[in-house]
């Protein structure tokens, strides 16, 4: 079987997901892209990988050597932009994936950034803190001759958190020799963060749910809804669904699946997370299998953990209306087609968790201009640039018949392949 990777000789040969997922959506999109498809290729060529050795000393004495990737995808539009991932399935493939999906988030709603992403393969909750601060130190002081507030921003991702963005800032500003706040966004308020960057993704994963709801006659008011991943996207998007008058019926973390057709108290699972690390042994809903979660009839399904998740087998048996991607890459593009032969409407990661993105872009003008904003005013903004960009994409889809994936990835790929071609080809 040849593995469509877009012939890149330095991918394991082997495993191809995520990234052969991005290629194929970038290969759905070249037909509709007219005289810019002769740059289409320029996407399935990252700009600038960079793959680091950390090394700590660990608090038992011994030496350990871990992976670490930055991964600029394209700069056609802006410096980078993209999160850092600690989890133990970290691979250059999936950083390079992940990286694409930014590229085309930041260009789909307009943000003056081109797509990065970063990670470093390990699993977090087996570090003592002083050695998730080494690691985080190293990695950063590694990575440093590629970031900087006006050459790729890092941010928070899965396993990473607002601690995580402040030893990057100070470990960054430490050789830089000044205090460079606008390196990372996600940081605590104190150091320089934002208002409402911590629930900027849940957030704006419900206004993309609401929009696409008030187009479908699907009010969030009344509507059951199942969320896999109760962290920093799902935890916050749950909570604000469930004060919007909604139900949240069922939740999925790594460790538990859990339902209550009367809807699931959210601060409450909240709270039990906050104290226990996952919904382990929270008693407010029941236990069910994983079968059973991914067959819930639903309104909003909202995939909120890692990539690859809705599968074609599991898309053949979901009984959801609308599924918001709270996660990057959550659907296959295989498990796409059967969503759309079935009526299924998905709301792509792309638009529907690119409120984290957009609360990163007011951070870092904040920090730019040392001037903040109330949280009322960020909110605000939130909300008219995803409606903006929700608006655009979803006529796109209408004009063109394509999928809401398609639009948004039609629109960013001819902003960032215009830029490209003003820009032409150095030297
Ligand atoms: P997080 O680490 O805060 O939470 C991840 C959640 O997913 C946890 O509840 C974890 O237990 C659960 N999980 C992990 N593996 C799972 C599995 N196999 N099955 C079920 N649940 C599983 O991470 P996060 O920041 O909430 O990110 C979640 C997703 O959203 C990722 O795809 C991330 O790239 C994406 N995202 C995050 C942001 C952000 O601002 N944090 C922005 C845009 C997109």
């Amino acid at each position: 079987m040849t593995i469509n990777h877009g012939s890149l000789s330095y991918l394991d040969p082997v495993r191809a997901e995520p990234w052969a997922s991005f290629v194929e959506q970038i290969d759905r999109v070249a037909p509709h892209l007219g005289d810019l498809a002769r740059w289409v290729e320029t996407l399935k060529h990252p700009k600038r990988i960079l793959v680091v050795d950390v090394p700590i000393i660990r608090d038992d004495g011994t030496i350990a050597h871990y992976e670490g990737y930055r991964v600029q995808h394209n700069l056609s539009r802006g410096p980078g932009k993209g999160g850092v991932r600690f989890h133990p399935a970290v691979s250059l493939n999936e950083v390079m994936a992940l990286a694409g999906w930014m590229t085309i988030k930041n260009a789909a709603l307009g943000l003056p950034f081109g797509g990065a992403k970063g990670g470093v393969r390990i699993d977090p909750r087996t570090f003592s803190p002083a050695e998730l601060e080494r690691i985080t130190r190293r990695y950063t002081s590694e990575i440093g001759i590629v970031i900087g507030p006006d050459k790729d921003i890092p941010a928070p991702d899965v396993g990473t958190s607002e601690q995580t963005m402040a030893w990057m800032m100070d470990t960054y500003s430490m050789n830089v020799g000044h205090t460079a706040s606008g390196v990372v966004t996600g940081k605590p308020i104190a150091l320089g963060g934002s208002l409402g960057r911590q629930e900027g993704t849940g957030r704006g994963v419900c206004i993309a749910a609401r929009e696409a709801g008030i187009r479908m006659g699907v009010p969030i008011s009344g509507a059951r809804i199942v969320v896999q991943g109760f962290g920093n996207v799902g935890g916050v998007a749950a909570r604000i669904f469930r004060e919007n008058g909604a139900r949240v019926i069922a939740l999925q973390d790594a460790e538990a699946t859990l339902a209550n057709p009367a809807g699931i108290d959210i601060p409450a699972a909240l709270a039990h997370v906050a104290a226990h690390g996952s919904l382990v042994g929270f008693t407010g809903a029941t236990s069910v299998s994983d079968d059973d979660f991914w067959q819930l009839e639903c309104e909003y399904f909202v995939p909120a953990a890692l990539e690859g998740q809705v599968t074609l087998e599991r898309a053949r048996r979901m009984r959801a209306r609308i599924i918001v991607e709270g996660a990057n890459g959550p659907t296959t593009p295989a498990a796409d087609d059967i969503l759309h032969e079935r009526g299924i409407l998905v709301i792509p990661d792309v638009l529907a968790n690119a409120g984290g993105v957009t609360v990163s872009y007011f951070e870092w003008v904040q920090d730019f201009s040392s001037f903040f904003w109330s949280e009322e005013e960020i909110n605000d903004r939130l909300e008219s640039i995803m409606v903006k960009a929700f608006d655009a994409i979803w006529l796109t889809a209408k004009e063109r018949k394509v999928s809401i994936r398609t639009a948004a990835f039609i629109i960013a790929c001819q902003r960032v392949l215009a830029a490209r071609e003003q820009r032409g080809l150095y030297p």
